[in-house]
């Protein structure tokens, strides 16, 4: 059998035919047994509207560090799944404005975006895709397995990391239980040391699995919130306090004051983890602004410009 996958771009796999390609309840397209030659056509559509804000679309290499133990149960699929969700969220797709995902209200507790956030809602145009090569050049899947046996700690993140001006380090394992909710974001900075630890480590069990391509608002957020901070954002977005998010400029909410806050945009991926995943759903066109800022003449600069040409 050979399952078709969608490709590491902006494209998804829409319709296969040939060699009698089926497609299963979750999307994927297999070819079950070609028994002699034959002729497969592949048609792929667009998964995201042109860009509107920025000129340009940045797309950025991630390696998921799997640090496996008898707890932590994370397949490729689910890896490669949670890049695209995470493409989503960065690109305000089409697809989840299809399914009212991003705007609608899901129950009388969770509303819909006010129509006074809507024209703040941004397309960052960044996407990410799981690295093609290991720093050293060699082809990789972009999924790395440490089957040590071990915990998520920092000495399992620098003893597995890869150069962060290469690549976006993210670790997924078992945390220590007093650390699962506790976000933890190494930010490369302009002073960082050559080879200071860099990257998002999240606990398997915030790990979330678009495997089946089925938006359900509750989908963890925690990857997306922690990779607004890898790229530049600091602070949260705290209901009701001046400058909850620092170095943020304005995005035109003025309330109640006119004072410029971003406070009033209350269904940010930036709000702090007291708020419930299914109540973040956008970043800003400020925030954009100031990721793309910090990826193309910030700290991570020698990443962007290490990739641009590469892809
Ligand atoms: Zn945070």
């Amino acid at each position: 059998m050979i399952l078709l996958q969608n490709p590491q771009s902006d494209h998804i796999l829409d319709k296969v035919t040939g060699c009698g390609a089926t497609m299963d309840n979750r999307g994927n397209w297999h070819v079950m047994s070609a028994q002699s030659p034959c002729h497969i056509e592949a048609t792929f559509i667009s998964n995201f509207s042109t860009l509107d804000e920025f000129a340009e679309p940045i797309r950025l290499p991630v390696v998921v560090h799997i640090v496996e133990n008898d707890n932590v149960s994370i397949s490729d699929v689910q890896a490669s799944s949670h890049v695209e969700l995470l493409n989503m969220h960065f690109r305000r797709s089409k697809l989840l404005a299809d399914f009212d995902f991003l705007i609608g209200a899901y129950s009388a507790v969770n509303k819909a975006i006010p129509d006074s956030h809507r024209q703040y809602i941004a397309d960052t145009g960044i996407t990410f895709y799981l690295a093609k090569n290991t720093p050293d050049g060699a082809p990789s899947t972009g999924i790395n397995r440490i089957s040590a046996n071990q915990a998520l700690t920092e000495q399992a993140m620098k003893s597995s990391m890869w150069d962060a001006n290469k690549v976006i380090n993210v670790w997924v394992g078992e945390k220590p239980a007093s650390t699962i909710d506790q976000e933890a974001t190494y930010q490369l900075t302009a002073t960082s040391e050559p080879n200071s630890l860099a990257g998002i480590a999240i606990d398997h069990r915030k790990f979330s699995d678009f495997s089946n391509r089925s938006f359900d608002a509750k989908l963890g957020k925690t990857l997306t919130h922690n990779m607004g901070h890898y790229l530049g954002l600091i602070g949260h977005i705290v209901q009701g306090l001046e400058n909850g998010h620092r170095n943020l400029p304005c995005d035109g909410v003025i309330q109640p004051s006119p004072e410029c806050t971003n406070k009033g945009l209350l269904f940010n991926y930036m709000r702090d983890s007291q708020v419930a995943d299914e109540n973040k759903r956008m970043f800003s066109i400020s925030q954009a602004n100031l990721m793309r800022q910090h990826i193309q003449n910030g700290p991570l600069q020698a990443l962007y410009n290490n990739v641009r040409d590469k892809q």
